[in-house]
């Protein structure tokens, strides 16, 4: 017989945060920098945790020169070639400790990203990204890669439930990646009927996480600046953002022109468009549990930028935490049937 968990679970969406007494007289006080040592690699982190997704149109070189200005960090996709690489980190040296290079479970991936770290040692983060988090052939992997690199620090996921992140920590991951079907571009849900509510699962993950010192980061789902100050206030280490840094000149992907307006093309990265595109890659098993959307072009990231750190600062004002790193403290989720006033929508 099925199993019902009654427990009713929850997305961004369906909370709001309380705001609470404090002292902080304006925004411009609040410290959004964290510094974490991670569990495995024993390497330590100083930055504001708000990560480009490594998807080919947002975890690009671009992105990542953009970002790192303001301290925050990139995942890069994984399709760049040696050569890119190697041009970008002789450009960029500066950036270099706010990216970390993907992977995900196919033979050649492997072989490239140790090319890559071998090549360049200033790159001292690995990120090990499958759709289903939960095989035992990418627990495995999570383990190669910690042997083959004692020393770099490890995100991998995707996972939604305690059990696993405290597995893929176990077996070597520094970072676990929690969110399954959220994304803006994904189709899991649909295609699969399988996911779990995002901010439920970063609160019980990150609760399963930070048992064993280790870190999450949560993955998709984040729709505005608000939803990335509810994942920090549900206990996320790490935010990972794909369609909230669509759509901007620092983008991988197609520029659309239609009727005078400029659009860029956003796409999952199991999507037709992304198979297509790398087509004669490794068939990958997440093929077409994405979508591709064209998104209306907003300029350079940095406004969007200034917009998110700006969101996050207030949230921590409201609630009376002076630092990023209190705001999971400061934290009290109402539960809401509305969030917005829908007159001008
Ligand atoms: P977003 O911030 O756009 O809501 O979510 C970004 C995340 O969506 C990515 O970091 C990744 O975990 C996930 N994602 C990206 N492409 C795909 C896809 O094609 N299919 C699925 N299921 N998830 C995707």
């Amino acid at each position: 017989m099925p199993r019902i968990d009654n427990d009713i679970k929850l997305d961004f969406k369906d909370v709001l945060l309380r705001p609470k007494r404090s002292t902080l007289k304006s925004r411009s006080e609040v410290e959004l920098l964290r510094s974490f040592t991670f569990r495995n690699s024993k390497q330590s982190y100083h930055g504001i945790p708000i990560v480009a997704a490594n998807m080919d149109t947002v975890g690009t070189f671009e992105m990542a020169r953009a970002l790192s200005k303001f301290s925050l960090f990139t995942a890069i996709h994984k399709h760049y070639t040696l050569e890119q690489w190697k041009e970008f980190a002789v450009d960029n040296p500066d950036c270099l400790q706010n990216i970390a290079a993907s992977a995900g479970t196919g033979p050649s991936d492997l072989e490239r990203l140790t090319a890559i770290l071998e090549l360049l040692p200033d790159i001292r983060y690995i990120c090990l990204d499958v759709a289903n988090g939960y095989s035992e052939h990418f627990v495995e992997l999570v383990k190669a890669v910690r042997k083959r690199f004692p020393d770099h620090t490890i995100m991998a996921g995707n996972v939604v439930t305690g059990e696993m992140v405290e597995e893929l920590i176990l077996a070597g991951a520094d970072i676990i990646k929690v969110g399954i079907g959220p994304g803006s571009v994904c189709t899991t849900r649909i295609k699969t009927g399988v996911g779990y509510p995002q901010l439920s699962a970063v609160i019980e993950c990150a609760d399963a996480a930070h048992g064993l010192k280790g870190h999450i980061m949560s993955d998709g789902g984040c729709t505005c600046p608000g939803d990335v100050a509810k994942a920090f206030g549900a206990g996320a280490d790490f935010v990972m953002l794909g369609g909230m840094f669509s759509g901007h000149s620092q983008c991988g992907g197609a520029t659309i022109e239609k009727d005078g307006k400029k659009y860029k093309l956003f796409y999952g990265m199991s999507s037709e468009t992304a198979m297509k595109k790398h087509a004669g890659g490794v068939a990958d098993y997440r093929a077409s549990e994405g979508k591709s959307v064209e998104v209306e072009f907003k300029g350079d990231v940095e406004s969007t930028i200034r917009d998110i750190l700006g969101g996050v600062r207030s949230t921590c004002t409201y609630v009376g935490a002076a630092k990023l790193k209190e705001l999971s403290r400061r934290t009290t989720f109402i539960r809401v049937t509305q969030q917005l006033n829908t007159l001008f929508n």
